[in-house]
């Protein structure tokens, strides 16, 4: 049985999704422990609980341990797969973090498979939803990975609520994806969400992420407005696309900040991210490695730094894979290239 000591290097949820789902789909059993050991919150979130079911159910795997605050977990892969699987984070605990997980693990179904999550959509510390439709699956869609996204309700902190479904068709294998340049820069825009909230809260917003990004490239910023359910909540989620890559950025208006400083900030970010000169931020590039890992080819990207979660994330999946992960810095950007087993 493979033992995994899950605080080491970045020590966090990261690790308990991608080790289960790579578990999983590897048939490996595997023990993880001390689950978050260095979190204010030690243990298992019901986050973190959610995505670990839901693998579970996709996959036919068995599992012990999965109770919020657990420490300690053994999976035990199986054979089953389901193809419409629902899961109700019941906080508003990210969506977009349980779908890292379960996207990965349905990675070898072999029909179109849905998976509906509840929680919230939009919340600190994680991807916007948005990145899934702006960014990742355009990118996984050049690896041979076809994905859709509804986003049915947006949820928000703390009252969560938000439901999104996602469809994935049978991956058969997966391509490299190569990201040395960018190529040209076609548009610069993204979506400002807004629920529960007076007109004015997007309207600065807007106006923010636009008076930082115009005078660089005109952006286009179309605007989103729900109103069902209980939670409120508003942010912008950018991407700068080029002929050959995209890049992100996103922020949540906090209460008592002015609005416009969230569009502010996330414009911002985005031009950051335009001038490093790197084709992937670092959370898309953690978010891609599993499928790089995968891929029948050797894979390759700049980033402008390398985090925690990156580092974290080559370790993982070196544990359950034959892979090797270059990376070399150079004219002041991280050169990464990731090599397969069979491609080395
Ligand atoms: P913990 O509570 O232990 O930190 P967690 O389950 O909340 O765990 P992490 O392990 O920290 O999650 O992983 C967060 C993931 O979200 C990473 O893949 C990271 O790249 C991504 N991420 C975080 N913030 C953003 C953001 N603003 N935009 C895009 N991706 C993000």
């Amino acid at each position: 049985m493979l033992e995994i000591d899950c605080s080491k290097g970045e020590g966090g949820g990261q690790m308990v999704r991608t080790s289960v789902a790579m578990a999983a789909i590897t048939g490996t059993k595997t023990r993880l422990f001390k689950i978050r050991e260095n979190r204010p919150t030690k243990g298992l979130s019901k986050q973190h609980c959610a995505a670990v079911k839901a693998v579970t159910k996709m996959t036919g795997a068995t599992v012990q341990g999965n109770s919020p605050g657990s420490r300690e977990l053994t999976i035990t892969p199986g054979d089953g797969m389901d193809y419409d699987v629902h899961v109700d984070i019941r906080s508003a605990g990210s969506i977009s973090l349980v779908l890292q997980a379960m996207i990965l693990a349905g990675i070898k179904h072999d029909r179109t498979h849905t998976m509906t999550v509840s929680g919230g959509t939009n919340v600190l510390w994680a991807p916007p939803i948005d990145f899934y439709p702006q960014l990742l699956f355009p990118l996984m869609g050049r690896m041979g990975i076809d994905a859709r996204m509804e986003i049915l309700e947006r949820g928000f902190f703390p009252e969560g609520g938000g439901k999104v479904r996602v469809t994935v068709e049978p991956v058969g294998r997966i391509k490299p994806l190569n990201l040395d340049t960018l190529g040209p820069l076609k548009s610069v825009g993204g979506v400002c969400f807004v629920k529960n909230l007076p007109d004015r809260v997007p309207e600065q917003i807007i106006a923010g992420a636009k008076e930082v990004l115009d005078p660089v490239h005109r952006s286009e910023i179309a605007l989103e407005r729900s109103s069902k359910g209980r939670s409120k909540g508003a942010g912008l989620s950018l991407v700068a696309t080029y002929g050959n890559g995209m890049l992100g950025a996103n922020s949540l208006s906090m209460h008592r900040d002015p609005p416009k400083n969230a569009g502010r900030d996330a414009g911002r970010d985005l031009l950051r991210e335009m001038e490093s000169g790197a084709t992937l931020d670092v959370n898309t590039a953690d978010q891609l490695l599993p499928y790089m890992a995968m891929a029948d080819g050797v894979s390759s990207f700049t980033a402008p730094r390398i985090s925690r979660h990156l580092l974290s994330q080559m370790d993982t999946l070196e544990t359950f894979l034959d892979v090797r992960f270059g990376v070399e810095r150079r004219d002041g950007i991280y050169h990464f290239t990731v090599t397969p087993g069979e491609c080395g």
